[in-house]
């Protein structure tokens, strides 16, 4: 297939839509007549769309009127419908434009799933319809965020999975390109919606590219990053509200004999709508904690641990502490109510209205200036950096929401990230 694109000439580009992009039947149509026009000067597309603007919310809101607790299956079964009207509308936009064009469910083209109902991971692609079609000269155009599993059954890759979807396809399809279109020009050194003053990089390295996706930079699905770095996918963000060469993502350049590569800060991630949950007595049993982990696996919430805390004096090894998205607090405070019934455990302490900021990088831990001028500017805006987590690739720090913009514009000013 690549061998009779390279002999044609053609390039194959699998370009991603995000939800603002197809937010309208205005915007589907001016994304049609770009692809309409790609068609014409002779590229080989596959599309890749999410559902318009606010569905995948929509749905997700429907279910919690009927089960805050609904069964992730079925969860799966709703929410990924959005998605299929975004791919008929943009199939009808091209025919009727000429252009032949035909949208296709996970499971038609066969994008194999392990059972995770809700964050399943991509285990294959089936390239031979989308091959077959390319062929004809069809552009197909692929649901996002869906895949099907063993059982048949459909499963979605977590919010965001679109992205994991186009990368998977120009993998397995040998793309020349993967191309994410989204609401912004590219990645930018922090986001550009929260600081006017974030700059817009040509390229970044895959390393930091995935340390700022997974610390919650939402241009890229951590995912996406991952399977783009393990397959040697060549990715690009670009506007698909304006002309330009977007941000490639690229594999570091080697360090030639001898050279050290430099330390740099070289973004701002940042998480927001977080909260604290402290566990007193949870450590007292072995079986407290792992009901505990069982309970947070059901619910599908992630954690970060927070090393031992001391509670009203209670010995710190007795107490567990964890940030989690705010939104998740309640449904998983009701469920330890039940839990408190069979397991003895003390207060439950909630932190709400808290953020994470991180500055990512390479060499920042090895160079303790930055962790302490990181510091010194958030003190100076009188901002308490309540936790603090640090490794080579990034130094975190938790601290109340209020402060977050204030924070990120000092910071991002601080360590001249506009210069890069
Ligand atoms: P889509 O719907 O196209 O998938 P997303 O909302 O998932 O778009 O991702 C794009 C958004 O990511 C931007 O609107 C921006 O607010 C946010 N963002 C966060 N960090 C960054 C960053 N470093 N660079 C660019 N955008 C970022
Ligand atoms: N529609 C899904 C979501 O909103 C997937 C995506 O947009 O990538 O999360
Ligand atoms: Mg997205």
């Amino acid at each position: 297939m690549r061998e009779k694109r390279k002999l044609s000439g053609s390039k194959l580009f699998v370009k991603k839509f995000g939800g603002t992009s197809v937010g309208s039947i205005e915007r589907i149509e001016v994304v049609a007549e770009q692809i309409a026009n790609s068609a014409h000067s002779g590229e080989s597309q596959v599309l890749v769309l999410s559902a318009m603007a606010g569905e995948t919310n929509r749905l997700f809101a429907l279910a919690q009127q009927i089960d805050p607790r609904a069964s992730a299956r079925e969860l799966d079964m709703l929410v990924s419908t959005g998605e299929q009207v975004s791919i008929a509308l943009m199939a009808m936009a091209l025919n009727r434009r000429g252009i032949k064009a035909k949208s296709l469910t996970g499971d038609q083209v066969q994008i194999h799933t392990n059972n995770q109902y809700g964050r399943a991971s991509i285990e294959s692609v089936d390239t031979s319809y989308l091959e077959s079609l390319l062929a004809d000269g069809i552009i197909p155009i692929v649901a996002g965020f869906q895949g099907v599993c063993p059982n048949g059954d459909i499963t979605t890759l977590g919010r965001g999975g679109s992205d994991t979807t186009a990368v998977a396809l120009a993998a397995a399809l040998n793309a020349d390109e993967c191309q994410i279109f989204t609401d912004v020009p590219g990645v930018f050194t922090t986001d550009p919606n929260i600081d006017s003053n974030a700059r817009r990089l040509d390229v970044i390295d895959f390393d930091v590219m995935l340390e700022m996706a997974k610390l919650g930079a939402k241009v890229l699905h951590p995912d996406s990053v991952e399977y783009a770095q393990r397959f040697n996918v060549p990715l690009r963000v670009l506007s698909s509200f304006e002309a330009g060469q977007g941000t490639l993502i690229q594999f570091s350049p080697e360090c030639s004999h001898g050279e050290f590569e430099s330390a740099l800060v070289q973004g701002i991630a940042i998480n927001k709508a977080l909260a604290r949950l402290t566990i007193e007595g949870m450590f007292t049993s072995c079986e407290g904690y792992q009901a505990l982990l069982a309970c947070l696996s059901k619910l599908q919430i992630d954690v970060e641990f927070i090393g031992p805390v001391k509670l009203n004096g209670v010995s710190e090894n007795d107490c567990v502490s964890f940030m989690l998205a705010e939104a998740k607090v309640d449904i998983l405070l009701q469920e330890l109510k039940v839990l408190s019934e069979s397991l003895a455990f003390g207060t439950l302490l909630v932190e709400r209205q808290r953020a994470k900021l991180s500055l990512v990088g390479k060499g920042l831990q090895t160079k303790l200036g930055f962790l302490t001028k990181m510091l010194d500017v958030l003190g100076n805006e009188t901002i308490h950096a309540k936790l603090l987590s640090t490794s080579e690739s990034k130094l975190s720090t938790v601290i109340d929401e209020k402060d977050l913009l204030k924070a990120v514009r000092a910071l991002h000013h601080a360590f001249e990230l506009n210069k890069l």
